[in-house]
């Protein structure tokens, strides 16, 4: 029998329930990043407020089909794709109709998991269509509602950004006892893809403070790379571009490389893990 979760795209749900940390800013810069080292990628936006569809350039205009109907009205995905201004990296826009979703799933049966059937039918899509992509990058909303339980449940993995400052480690735990009680009833292969410390001021002493004790906590988990506090990286968003469109040479756009090379030597170890000797 086949599995098509084994099968490409690899899905990393973005996920903090915290506001503001750098969610919506990893997953546009993180899939640009990707898309630019020669990965197909496609970003989800999975939170009512817009802002990776924002933050890519796509005005409310143009989004005709969105996550909405993908989640509520079983929309094929492939149909609400639209081509973002980066090669290799297009979107799933949202806007404000995803509001109403978790009330309107309220009594849906299997309201979880339709997320998760989305992604499915769309890999037996691509596969039929021999199209290629190689990540889904899900940006969450700043909450454990229905609609990060359906990122969770739909996803590989879970990649937790994780803003230097002095309560980052709060709310932590409700977060990974979220990802348990996913792994325990929705989706049993759910892994910790990593942790990305976002914000870093290496003038700032907390900043410090807070990488060491996370890394204390996470050991491996946490990448190595951390994003730096960087006016480009805020300034973006506004322009529509994602800020290695923005300024390249900038720390935030060589950070946001950085990140996506190691997430792809992850995916290289791993499958190299599984090969036969
Ligand atoms: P979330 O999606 O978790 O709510 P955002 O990605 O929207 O968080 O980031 C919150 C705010 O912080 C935004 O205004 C964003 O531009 C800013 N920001 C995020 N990352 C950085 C960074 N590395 N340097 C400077 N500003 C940043
Ligand atoms: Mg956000």
């Amino acid at each position: 029998m086949s599995d098509d979760r084994a099968a490409p795209p690899k899905v990393i749900a973005i996920a903090n329930q915290k506001g503001g940390v750098g969610k919506t800013t990893t997953a546009i810069n993180l899939a640009t990043a990707l898309a630019a080292i020669g990965q197909r990628v496609v970003v989800l936006d999975l939170d009512p407020q817009g802002n990776a569809s924002t933050g890519l350039g796509v005005s409310r205009a143009q989004r005709k089909a969105t996550s909405y109907d993908v989640l509520v009205a079983e929309q094929p995905m492939e149909e609400a794709l639209i081509d973002t201004a980066v090669p290799g990296l297009a979107l799933i826009p949202s806007d404000a109709d995803l509001s109403g979703a978790e009330l309107e799933l309220s009594n849906a049966p299997r309201r979880s998991y339709r997320l998760r059937h989305a992604i499915d039918r769309f890999r037996r899509a691509l596969s039929a269509r021999g199209e290629r992509c190689d990540y889904v990058l899900i940006d969450c909303p700043p909450s454990l509602n229905l609609l990060t339980v359906n990122a969770m449940t739909a996803a590989d993995s879970v990649l937790v950004p994780l803003q230097c400052e002095f309560f980052a480690l709060e709310g932590l735990t409700q977060l990974m006892r979220t990802i348990d009680l996913v792994r325990g009833n929705l989706n049993k292969s759910l892994e910790i893809q990593g942790v990305v410390l976002t914000m870093y001021d290496k003038r700032n002493n907390l900043s410090s403070q807070v990488a060491a004790d996370v890394r204390a906590h996470f050991g491996d988990k946490v990448y190595d790379t951390v994003i730096p506090r960087n006016v480009r990286v805020s300034e973006a968003p506004s322009f529509g571009k994602p800020v290695l469109l923005y300024d390249l040479e900038c720390a935030g756009s060589r950070a946001y490389l950085g990140l996506a090379k190691e997430v792809v030597r992850q995916e290289r170890r791993a499958a190299d893990a599984l090969a036969p000797a």
